[in-house]
This record gives structure tokens, C-alpha cells and sequence, in this order.
């Protein structure tokens, strides 16, 4: 190997030295030329022309140089408003330019009638442009124009002690000067530069930092995508494999009577093709000899939980147990009441186990799990208590796993000696390319069909000024016999006023409704209160739930017609998805009124307006992770994975993460020897395939690594 210049001290580079260095790795943690080479700019200005004020049009644009002068400057505002307003011409038109801070330094340094370069992004105010601290330069007619530049994203430390942008751009070019850089080795298999078309990877770099045109730096781009995607999905992959080989599973061969029994004479409604689909599935994956690790998504409504009972009577039929642990009291309880309705008609015997399960009930149910004669367990958090043991838990059911962590999941596996099948059930849709990574350890099945005779849930947006018109929709359907949620937001931030904001419109709402019974669920309840409320309105005894989020996840109440959401820009697309399943669950027409204000901004309106063109959650959750990112995305955040992807983005390259884990599994395949798990230490316990350690490091950092255990010159 050739000596790796990458790999040299960031304190040898040229304008560098001990003390910045020092400052370097404190604030963006660069202590090699490789880590000053892998900072890539955060977004690129064009600066290869001059505009005209003339040719500025338009809401959205961006960061541009325009050449003038300064004709005066003024102060305007008083105390916290105060700003320093410079007016600039270009020769022909005027236009401002803004400072809200340093205004007595400002105000000092730049002359007015002389010749500067002002660059920043003129946001358009009252029919006017202006820019706000705009970038400004002596117009020097020697300096040939620039073109492409990256800006870095800087911290303030780094500027006060003077690596301020113009700095580190002079870095970054020192660096690039040095001779060896252009023969750095490319971490990527050259057969896979190769095949995929991708830049090399010593022209790929310098592209990025010093870009020759848009076309190049769209090259590189791409390829560094490329690159830290590859190495993301080459771990997952490599680690889900030695999983796969390592985790023996029970094999169940035996379809018996108790499944068949209920498939032919007590089924109370014809699958879906979705639902029989998936049932195969888990039948093949419970009948492999390898432990099932299977996520099943579907929308809320679409049926899991008859897929959850029936791939639990596969494994009672090979004389097995099985469990479902659902997140909240009130769905354990309402779960328990589905499957002993089922199971009862079987001779199937079925206990709920809760944290308001007596001593003494608790004590049968341990009894009975040992011994066998307790067949299904449904509860909450409690299954997962030590002192919970079975004789031969087979199949054990997650639902709603973005409620629990990945330590729970491993908690469950660890109930046997070998560990039981898994099926997690999410009705948090998630995008195939998000879930192919977040979710590399796990099988994934999808219900994508309702059962036959749903209707859509209308969806409206309305502003509070149309109330009225609301509330007129909410009587007829009163009267008519159905329920109704009111759902408010919870604000995190201020407990407090979210409370107010609940109280108010729960005031409100016993005036305007005060022939109806209301009940009222918030999170700061005590449990018991809570369930108490729940159950008012399951049992049709209160016919408006005004309430927090709290029942977001999975209440099956299905006289319930009309869900209001209050403040609707608070919530994420999801979370309103998941709210509208609420309804919709009856043979009755249903609808969702997402109440909103009236200066709700341009972006929150078109979020909103998604809801109202589908009840497709999976449509709903790709455009929410469009535009909220996917760190954001229920389920990825509990899930315990936090890629922190440098350049890449999970939301919008999933064309070049679909060709990455090609390049990967392609890779895998011919070297499997070589790129098993460098050592066993990087196996967490139980059989969870990736590491807590691994799941937070970047595609890059996981290149790095991965560098010293792979020699890719033998692979070809
Ligand atoms: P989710 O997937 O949201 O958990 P559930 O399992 O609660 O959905 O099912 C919602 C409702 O649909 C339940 O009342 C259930 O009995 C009913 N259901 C499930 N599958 C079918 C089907 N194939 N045909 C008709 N109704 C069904
Ligand atoms: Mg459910």
C-alpha cells in the first residue's frame, strides 16, 4: 500500500500548526487530512456573475453577488428592533440591504461611493428586495470571478478565533495542492466504480470542495452518495447475514387443527388477499429452521390483529405459546378481549397481564404459563418482566413497535433458550427505502388492502372562523347516534399551556354540546382515571372524547364518525394519519377535521392539503419524510437507529440506495469470507443483528472502519 497521505495529522497541513489544529478537532472533530477532506460544504454559491437588481423576480431566490455602491446609511428601529438599513445601487435601481447586529462596527467599515461586491439572498419585503447581512467585498477588477464556491458549515468558535469561511476555503485549497492528492485511494472497490459509473474518488473530493462546473459537482455528488449508502447498507447487510446463519429458530412444520378448525368454521369474515399473503409468509419463515424476525406494516384498519391471532394458532398447533404486547393498557385490554372472543370458541385459553394485574391473578397467570396450560399471553410492558416465564414461548407479537425500544425487543428474545419468532406490527407506514435500512435486520411484510367496505375517511381543512360550520356537521352526526374525538395537541414544551389549551376546548365543547355526555383523556392522568374516561366512550356512554393524543395509538371504537383535530399544524403527517384511523372503522360514512389557522404559512397548508387528497398512509409517510426528513419520522427515532448520513438523504436518494445495496449484496455474495464480522464483539447479546455502537456511526466513519478488515484488490 502506498503511504496514506489521508491519514497524515491536520496539523501538518500548511496554515494549519498545533494551535488551530487544536480548535479544528474541538469544533468540527478534523484530526486527520481525511477528516478535513470528508467536510464537505453545506450548500454552494454561484459567484460567477454579477446580477442586476433588475434581474432579481420572484419569492425563492438564491444567494447572489450584485456590484455598487452604498449610497447612504441610516439606523431605523428603536432598542430590540434597532437595525442599520444600507441602501445600494447598482447604477440603474436601488435596493436595501439589512443588519440587525454589530451596526456601530458596520456602520464603520464600509464607505459609502465606493465600489463593492455584495453577496446574500434578497428576500422580498413589501414588494421590495433587500438582503440581509449580506456578504461584503471590495470590488477588485484583478480578481478573475470564481464560479462555484462551497461554503462550510462553521461554528462560531471556529469564527471568533479566526477560521471564519474564507479561511477554511484556503485550507481546504492548500490541501488540495499537495501532490499525493490526486492518487489517493478510493474506497470504493474499483470494480464497483467501474460498474456503477461512479467519479473516482480522488476527483470526486476535489469536485466537492472546489467545484469545476454544476455538471461535475452533480457527479460527485452522486458518487459520495454513493459511497456512504454503499458502506450503510454493506453493514446492515453483513451484520443481518451472520444473524441470519447464527439464530436458530423453532421450526413449526405442523399446520394443525386449531388453525385449520378456525380458518374452515369460526373465521368471521373472508381474509383479504393481503392478509392471506402475509400468513404465508410467516408460515414459511416459522417453518425454515431460522428464528423469524418479520415487521408487518400496514395501514391502521387493515386487519393485523387476525394475523397476529392466526400465525399464533400455527405456533399452539406445534404445541407452543404465544404472546402480544401492545403498548397501552386500554389496546392490551382491547386485544384481550378480541382473542378470547377467537380463542374461546377453540378451547384456547388466553390471560391479560397488565401493571393493574393483582398479586394474586398474577401469581395463577405465572403458574399457568409454566405448566403450558395458559396458551396466549396479551398485556403491556409487564410481559417483559422477569418473573414472566413460559413453559415454550413460540411466537411472540410487538404491536406497535414504535412504541417500544429495540432493548425491549431484545428483552422478548430473551424469554428461551432459543429465541421465539418475532412479528413487530406497525401501522407507521414506512417508505421502502427508509425501512430497507432502518430496518435491515428485519423481514418486511406488507397489508396493503382494507377489507372489503371501508369507505374512505373524508378529510377536511378548516379555520377556526368556520367553526360554526363544523359544529353544525358534529350535531347531525350526534344525533344520528354517532361519537365524535376531539383531539388536541400536546405541547411538549410547555406542559402547561397545553393543558389550557385542552381545558378551553373542553369548556367550549360541554357548552356548545351540553345534551351529550364528554369525556376527557389527557397523558398527566392517573392510569386507572384514564381508563376509566377510555371507557366512558368505548361503551358508547359518553358520545364526545375530548382528549390529548393519548389515543392515538389503536382504539377501536367503531360507532365513532367524526375525529376534530385542533391545531392540526402541530402534528406530523403520520401522527394525523394515525388519528384519522380513529374513525372510519364502522360501515358509516366518516370524517376528519383538521382545524387550523387562518396565517397558517405556505408550507403547513400544503403539508395539511396531503391529508386531504389521500387515506393512503403509505403516500401520506413518503411526503411527510419528504419534507420533514426521515430523522424526524415516527419509528425511526424509537427504533434506535440514527444514521447521521452526511450527504446523502434518505428521503430523496432512494434510487441511488436501491443501486448502493445492489453494489452491496453483489459484493457480499462474491466475498462472503472476507467480509464476515471482524470480530465477535461487535454482536450486541440476543440476536439483535446490529450493534447500538455501529447504528450511530455515519456511512463514512463505517468506511473508515470497515477499510482496515477489507482488502478490496482480492475481490474481482
Ligand atoms: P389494525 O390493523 O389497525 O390493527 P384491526 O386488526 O384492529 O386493524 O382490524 C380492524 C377491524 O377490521 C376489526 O374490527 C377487524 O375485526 C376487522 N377486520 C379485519 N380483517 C378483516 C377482513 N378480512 N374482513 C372484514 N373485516 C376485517
Ligand atoms: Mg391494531
Amino acid at each position: 500500500m502506498m503511504a496514506d497521505i489521508l491519514s497524515s495529522d491536520i496539523k501538518f497541513l500548511k496554515g494549519v500548526g498545533d494551535a488551530r489544529a487544536a480548535l479544528l478537532e474541538a469544533e468540527l472533530g478534523i484530526s486527520t487530512f481525511r477528516d478535513l477532506v470528508y467536510s464537505f460544504p453545506s450548500r454552494y454559491v454561484d459567484r460567477s456573475k454579477f446580477y442586476s437588481i433588475a434581474d432579481l423576480q420572484g419569492s425563492e431566490l438564491p444567494a447572489l453577488q450584485i456590484k455598487g455602491r452604498f449610497i447612504k446609511f441610516y439606523e431605523d428601529g428603536e432598542g430590540e428592533r434597532k437595525r442599520l438599513i444600507g441602501v445600494f445601487t447598482d447604477g440603474r435601481l436601488f435596493m436595501e440591504t439589512v443588519w440587525f447586529s454589530k451596526i456601530k462596527t458596520i456602520a464603520s467599515i464600509y464607505k459609502v461611493n465606493e465600489e463593492y461586491v455584495i453577496f446574500g439572498r434578497p428576500s422580498l419585503y413589501r414588494g421590495k428586495y433587500s438582503i440581509a447581512h449580506p456578504e461584503v467585498e471590495r470590488f477588485d477588477p484583478t480578481k478573475p470571478p470564481c464560479g462555484l464556491r462551497g461554503i462550510y458549515p462553521l461554528t462560531e468558535q471556529l469564527r471568533k478565533r479566526g477560521i471564519g469561511v474564507r479561511k477554511f476555503q484556503e485550507l481546504v485549497g492548500k490541501l488540495f495542492e499537495l501532490p499525493g492528492m490526486d492518487r489517493v485511494a478510493d474506497p470504493l472497490p474499483r470494480e464497483i466504480v467501474e460498474r456503477y459509473g461512479l467519479m473516482p474518488f480522488p476527483e470526486a473530493v476535489r469536485e466537492m470542495h472546489l467545484p469545476s462546473d454544476q455538471e461535475k459537482l452533480a457527479a460527485a455528488m452522486r458518487r459520495m452518495k454513493f459511497e456512504e449508502l454503499f458502506y450503510v447498507e454493506l453493514h446492515i447487510l453483513r451484520f443481518a447475514r451472520s444473524r441470519g446463519a447464527r439464530t436458530p429458530g423453532y421450526v413449526f412444520p405442523r399446520i394443525g387443527d386449531l388453525f385449520n378448525g378456525f380458518y374452515f368454521r369460526e373465521l368471521p369474515f373472508e381474509l383479504t388477499g393481503a392478509q392471506k399473503r402475509v400468513l404465508k409468509e410467516i408460515r414459511n419463515d416459522m417453518r425454515s429452521g431460522r428464528q423469524m424476525n418479520r415487521l408487518l406494516q400496514g395501514d391502521v384498519g387493515c386487519g393485523k390483529t387476525m394475523v397476529a391471532f392466526m400465525s399464533i394458532l400455527m405456533a399452539l398447533d406445534n404445541g407452543f405459546q404465544g404472546a402480544i404486547m401492545a403498548p397501552t393498557e386500554i389496546l392490551a385490554a382491547q386485544h384481550y378481549e378480541t382473542i378470547s372472543a377467537w380463542a374461546g370458541r377453540l378451547g384456547i385459553r388466553v390471560a391479560l397481564l397488565t401493571g393493574s394485574t393483582t398479586a394474586a391473578r398474577r401469581r395463577e397467570i405465572h403458574a399457568d404459563l409454566l405448566d403450558g396450560s395458559l396458551q396466549i399471553l396479551v398485556g403491556t410492558h409487564a410481559l417483559i418482566e422477569e418473573n414472566v416465564r413460559f413453559r415454550s414461548l413460540g411466537l411472540a407479537v410487538i404491536d406497535e413497535q414504535h412504541r417500544f425500544g429495540v432493548a425491549q425487543r431484545a428483552k422478548m428474545w430473551k424469554k428461551g433458550v432459543v429465541p421465539p419468532h418475532v412479528l413487530i406490527m406497525t401501522a407507521t407506514p414506512i417508505p421502502r427505502t427508509l425501512a430497507m435500512t432502518v430496518y435491515g435486520d428485519l423481514e418486511v411484510s406488507v397489508i396493503d388492502e382494507l377489507p372489503p367496505g371501508r369507505k374512505p375517511v373524508e378529510t377536511f381543512l378548516r379555520y377556526d372562523d368556520n367553526r360554526m360550520e363544523v359544529d353544525r356537521m358534529i350535531f347531525s352526526q350526534l344525533r344520528e347516534g354517532r361519537q365524535i374525538y376531539m383531539v388536541y395537541p400536546l405541547i411538549h414544551e410547555n406542559e402547561k399551556l397545553s393543558l389550557k389549551s385542552l381545558e378551553e376546548g373542553r369548556k367550549r365543547v360541554e357548552e356548545v354540546f351540553s345534551d351529550w355526555r364528554i369525556c376527557f383523556v389527557h397523558g398527566q392522568m392517573k392510569p386507572a382515571e384514564k381508563d376509566h374516561q377510555m371507557e366512558l366512550f368505548v361503551s358508547g356512554n359518553a358520545q364526545i372524547m375530548v382528549a390529548t393524543t393519548v389515543i392515538e395509538v389503536g382504539v377501536n371504537v367503531p360507532n365513532a364518525s367524526v375525529m376534530v383535530i385542533e391545531n392540526a399544524e402541530r402534528f406530523g403527517l403520520s401522527q394525523l394519519h394515525q388519528l384519522r384511523g380513529r374513525v372510519g372503522r364502522g360501515a358509516d360514512k366518516s370524517y376528519c377535521v383538521l382545524m387550523t389557522h387562518k396565517n397558517a404559512s405556505g408550507d403547513t397548508m400544503k403539508r395539511l392539503r396531503i391529508m386531504t387528497e389521500t387515506n393512503d398512509g403509505f403516500l401520506v409517510s413518503e411526503a411527510d419524510m419528504k419534507i420533514r426528513g426521515p430523522g424526524d419520522m415516527e419509528g425511526t427515532q424509537q427504533s434506535g437507529l440514527a444514521f447521521n448520513l452526511k450527504v446523502a438523504s434518505l428521503a430523496r436518494d432512494g434510487e441511488i440506495l436501491a443501486r448502493a445495496r445492489g453494489a452491496a449484496l453483489e459484493v457480499l455474495a462474491s466475498n462472503p469470507g472476507r467480509l464476515a464480522p471482524a470480530s465477535r464483539s461487535e454482536k450486541t447479546g440476543g440476536t439483535l443483528a446490529l450493534s447500538e455502537e455501529s447504528l450511530v456511526l455515519t456511512g463514512y466513519e463505517l468506511a473508515r472502519r470497515f477499510a482496515h478488515t477489507v482488502d478490496w484488490s482480492e475481490i474481482s
